[in-house]
């Protein structure tokens, strides 16, 4: 059972990316107590999974540290991983909550020796890298962990292995008989930071995603662009481990498209001009081609877009790619479509293809779901008429980090208002 006491006063920060971070910060700043949950076993969201943030190409790890320290330092932030709502009832000022959290095995003993996985056998898909390589059911979700705790998978809780690593462990870290709880909470105002999920590209099955192994979405290429990613930051092709000698970013893959995902996620564009500077640090000789319908870029990021284009190894063509098909035999994908500049068709050769796929709102999935406003694509849309919860963030609706940081702060402060016109 957790122990944390919280009044009608209190803010109840759920999602614990750039955007719930933010909320949670600010609103404790300014000397409200926050409950911060977040469902992964650690706190930072999508922006963890990320190489470099466009268009500086600094590393999200440092942004964030500063963030973990301020949590640190700041007793009226209480935060929990692997933690859900499973219930809301009660209105703006005067919220009943109900917190769901998951056993992670591992208590605050942890150490991180890593003596669990060396004696682990079970291996599971690693979320943490979309499912591209395998690590140990005991594992840290990922180097720059907060907090940096191992976490034991269910599957291995019953077993042998599970006992195997609780043997392993000599600081008593190791509790195979947590069991999911549920703890309660009053709070005033609550902030829904719940951000995105990648649209799948499964979905738009005339690019193959997920039957050749060489097409991959833009979010894999972040973590096989990272040095603690699948490949140590080598850019590889899946299917054999070799340097790609040209490589084809879809624009739009599924976006924009009443069939699949009618908006734009104003973001992709920009994720995959950054993506060319990844493959140029690493291949310089690699070819890379933007197929693209409108390349999004607005404000400061045009500049960003310009340096792109004077890169002579990075082709731009307006086109959408009407199929993919594979060579069985190399792995090699034909990308067919028609330029829609010059009405040529387009019959190109390529060794990977990197899907520029957009982003879906992670809603509140409760029974029954809380009195809030969507809009047509699923985006919260804090609407003036129903005070008490905001959204926030990528859950209001697809951006870049600057953006949900300064939505957040403006989600702290209507969640602010809200206890202070009790
Ligand atoms: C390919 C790609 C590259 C990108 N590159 C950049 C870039 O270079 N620069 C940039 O500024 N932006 C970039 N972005 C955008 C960036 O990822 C988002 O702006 C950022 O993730 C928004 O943060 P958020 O907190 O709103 O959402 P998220 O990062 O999605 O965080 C939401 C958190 O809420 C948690 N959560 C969800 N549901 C629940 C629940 N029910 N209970 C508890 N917790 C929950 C999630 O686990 C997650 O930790 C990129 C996006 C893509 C697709
Ligand atoms: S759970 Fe125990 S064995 Fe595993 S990393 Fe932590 S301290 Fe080490
Ligand atoms: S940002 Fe670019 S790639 Fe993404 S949906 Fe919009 S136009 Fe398409």
């Amino acid at each position: 059972m957790a122990d944390v006491e919280t009044t009608n006063q209190s803010i109840l920060v759920v999602g614990g990316g750039m955007s719930g971070i933010t909320a949670a910060l600010e609103a404790a700043e300014a000397g409200y107590d926050v409950v911060l949950i977040e469902r992964n076993p650690y706190l930072g969201g999508r922006v963890t999974q990320l190489y470099q943030y466009f268009p500086k190409l600094c590393p999200p790890n440092c942004g964030l540290e500063i963030n973990f320290r301020r949590m640190r330092q700041n007793p009226k932030i209480r935060f929990f991983t692997m933690a859900e709502l499973s219930s809301v009832s009660g209105q703006e000022g005067d919220y009943d909550v109900s917190i769901k959290l998951s056993p992670r095995y591992v208590n605050e003993k942890c150490t991180c020796c890593g003596k669990c996985a060396e004696v682990c056998e079970t291996e599971i898909d690693n979320p943490f890298n979309y499912g591209m390589d395998k690590i140990k059911a005991a594992y840290l979700p990922h180097e720059f962990a907060f907090p940096m705790r191992y976490v034991l998978d269910s599957s291995i809780a019953g077993t042998e292995d599970g006992k195997k690593c609780l043997e392993a462990c000599e600081y008593g870290a190791i509790d195979l008989d947590m069991q999911e709880t549920t703890f309660d909470l009053k709070v005033g105002a609550i902030v829904w930071a719940g951000g995105w999920d990648p649209y799948d590209a499964a979905q738009v099955d005339y690019y193959g995603f997920g039957e050749y192994q060489n097409v991959i979405t833009n979010v894999m290429m972040e973590r096989l662009a990272a040095p603690n990613g699948p490949t140590g930051g080598k850019i590889l092709r899946p299917s054999d481990q070799k340097e790609p000698k040209n490589i084809a970013f879809i624009q739009c893959a599924g976006s924009r498209d009443e069939n699949f995902l009618p908006y734009c996620s104003g973001i992709c564009c920009l994720a995959s001009l950054k993506q060319t500077t990844y493959v140029r640090e690493r291949h310089p000789d690699c070819e890379m081609t933007i197929f693209f319908i409108d390349i999004r870029a607005l404000d400061r990021l045009e500049d960003f877009y310009t340096k792109v284009q004077e890169d002579e190894k990075v082709t731009f063509i307006k086109s959408k790619i009407a199929n993919i098909a594979e060579d069985e035999e190399t792995g090699g994908l034909v990308l067919e479509g028609e330029n829609t500049r010059t009405g040529e068709q387009i019959l190109m050769n390529f060794d990977m293809v990197v899907l520029a796929t957009g982003m879906v709102p992670n809603q509140i999935a409760i029974e029954p779901p809380p009195d809030v406003s969507y809009d047509e694509y699923g985006f919260l849309t804090n609407d003036p008429e129903k005070r008490g919860i905001y959204g926030a963030g990528c859950s209001r609706r697809p951006t870049d980090v600057a953006s949900s940081v300064q939505d957040a702060t403006a989600a702290a402060l209507k969640a602010i208002q809200s206890i202070a016109r009790r």
